[in-house]
């Protein structure tokens, strides 16, 4: 008789016993109950609580948000009230301590509703990020203890006018001066910029190493230090309610106490947060087209061409398709990322991975979305406009879509030289 086993691989198998026995020593040999895809009850219990968070507060706002590009503070401090803000705080300094894959479907859920409301929110755990990983107890104490006890904005200042990408080719300088630092520069593209009560900042701290890693400081910055100059308020294609501005450094003074691990470590504390906020950039991404395809597949079913509802053209129910195959994989990789990093593992290659191909999936299927809705799509009455243009901020953010495929080619690169070592 040929077994079950053998049947299932379509395998025609004279003696199946080999077989059998080799899968069952593999079975009662490598049991893994740690790979599941069912939520816990907390974690169901947190998207919960974001996705009513969303219906309830961000949906009806979002387009009045969005037509005057004001900051959603109002918004931003209600999440903050139920917890839904600053969300990787350790319990140690007033916050939650969620681990990342809780923090990213927290993340997904509010960028159901709005990327802009989302990103101001997300942009407090990119600046708490470097502080978390590399602070000492006083300044968590300080800087994230705040965080938790009123409704305050940090940000993380980066780029520049002549560097984003490149970001070993900032300029801005930090000069020690008896126990303090000096700043001078310029930074760019700063997303809660002028809303800010305290920046982490990198700054090239010794003027002639080549070496990144040993080139630039990270800092903390109180944004009410003199000689910092706050620019207007930058008027985007997309998520337009985010405050994004430019902002200057003119010979401001850090204490000693505000250098985040050592001098010359920033670079390596600046990029190493990425490994734990690309998971919630991607999870973004990944929010704005489960609601790009939410709002395709309803308005599909209403509209009627040709004597049928346009679902029931193959043309259009493909595409709805295609979006749910976009978000089905780009949600298992994003997730993966965030687990990764969860287990105590690298995850820079499935972050990396989890960006990527999230934000291509919330661009396609944005602009599917505008097409399914046809003349409607591109009017602002209709939700899938501002789809489409807060999607494209995500292949640009955190890393453009380009130095994601960089990142991943150079891992792809250094393993192949491994194995041939
Ligand atoms: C709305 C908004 C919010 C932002 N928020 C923040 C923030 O809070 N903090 C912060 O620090 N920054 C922030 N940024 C900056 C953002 O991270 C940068 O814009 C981004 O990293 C790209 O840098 P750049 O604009 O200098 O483009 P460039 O680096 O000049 O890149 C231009 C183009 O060249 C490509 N490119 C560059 N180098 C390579 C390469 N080696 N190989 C292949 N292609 C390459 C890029 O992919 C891109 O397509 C924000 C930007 C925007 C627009």
């Amino acid at each position: 008789m040929i077994s079950f086993v053998t049947k299932l691989k379509g395998l025609t198998c004279v003696n199946p016993l080999p077989l059998l026995t080799t899968l069952r020593s593999i079975h009662t040999s490598s049991v893994n109950r740690a790979f599941s895809f069912e939520l816990t009850a907390d974690q169901r219990s947190y998207q919960e609580l974001a996705t009513n968070f969303t219906k309830d507060h961000i949906i009806p706002n979002a387009a009045h948000y969005d037509r005057t590009g004001e900051y959603p503070l109002e918004i931003i401090e209600k999440a903050w009230e139920v917890g839904l803000v600053n969300t990787d705080i350790p319990e140690k300094y007033g916050g939650l301590g969620l681990q990342n894959l809780d923090s990213v479907l927290v993340g997904e859920a509010l960028s159901f509703g709005c990327t802009g409301m989302s990103t101001a929110i997300l942009a407090n755990g990119l600046a708490e990020m470097p502080v978390i990983i590399a602070g000492n107890e006083e300044q968590k104490k300080k800087y994230l203890g705040r965080m938790t006890e009123e409704p305050l904005i940090a940000a993380y200042c980066v780029t520049e006018p002549g560097a984003g990408s490149d970001v070993a080719g900032i300029k801005t300088r930090a000069e020690k001066k008896g126990d303090s630092w000096v700043i001078n520069g310029s930074k760019m593209w700063i997303t809660n910029g002028g809303k800010a009560n305290w920046y982490f900042l990198l700054a090239r701290s010794d003027p002639t190493e080549k070496k990144a890693s040993k080139a630039f400081t990270g800092f903390i910055l109180d944004a009410d230090s003199p000689g910092v100059t706050i620019g207007r308020k930058e008027w985007n294609m997309g998520q337009r309610c985010s405050d994004t501005r430019g902002i200057t450094f003119e010979d401001v003074v850090v204490p000693s106490d505000n250098v985040l691990g050592e001098p010359g470590k920033g670079f390596l504390i600046a990029m190493g947060a990425f490994d734990r906020t690309r998971p919630a950039v991607a999870s973004g991404a990944l929010g704005l087209a489960a609601r790009a395809l939410d709002e395709a597949t309803r308005y599909s079913m209403e509209r009627k061409t040709m004597g049928v509802p346009i679902i029931n053209h193959q043309a259009i129910s493909f595409m709805l398709a295609d979006m749910a195959i976009g978000i089905e994989t780009s949600r298992l990789i994003t997730y993966r990322a965030a687990w990764e990093i969860d287990q105590g593992r690298k995850n820079t290659y499935y972050a990396s991975i989890a960006k990527a191909i999230a934000s291509d999936v919330a661009n396609k299927s944005a602009s599917d979305a505008v097409q399914v809705f046809g003349g409607n799509g591109f009017n602002s009455d209709y939700p899938v406009e501002k789809l489409m243009r807060d999607a494209k901020i995500y292949q640009i953010y955190e890393g453009t879509s380009q130095i994601q495929r960089l990142i991943i080619s150079r891992i792809l690169a250094e393993e192949a030289k491994q194995k041939l070592a």
